[in-house]
């Protein structure tokens, strides 16, 4: 059987209004129009689904006011990063 393409899980965008002074650099910097800026000028997750995860809003805002929790896509790697990937890694320097 044919397998589909795998569906990306979305990530997890926080808004933190307090912190954002709506200038507007998250939404410039996303680079495929998931966040847009409603009549208020403050930013908005317009399409959750087009966010790859990049985390390029998260690094640009001068504010801390928007957080990215990337997708973890392959299970492979959360191991690779975890406790065993780490005692293998330091096994493997020895
Ligand atoms: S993580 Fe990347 S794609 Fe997602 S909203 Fe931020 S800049 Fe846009
Ligand atoms: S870059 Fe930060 S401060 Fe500016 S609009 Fe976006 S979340 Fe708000």
């Amino acid at each position: 059987m044919k397998e589909g393409k795998k569906k990306r899980k979305p990530a997890k965008i926080d808004i933190f209004g307090v912190w954002c002074k709506s200038c507007g650099i998250c939404a410039a910097f996303c680079p495929t129009g998931a966040l847009g800026i409603n009549e208020s000028g403050q930013p908005i997750v317009k399409d959750l689904e087009k966010c790859t995860g990049c985390g390029l809003c998260e690094i640009r805002c001068p504010d801390f006011a928007i957080s990215v929790d990337h997708p973890v896509e392959d299970k492979a790697v959360t191991e690779e990063s975890g406790e065993e990937g780490k005692k293998r890694s330091l096994d493997a320097g020895k």
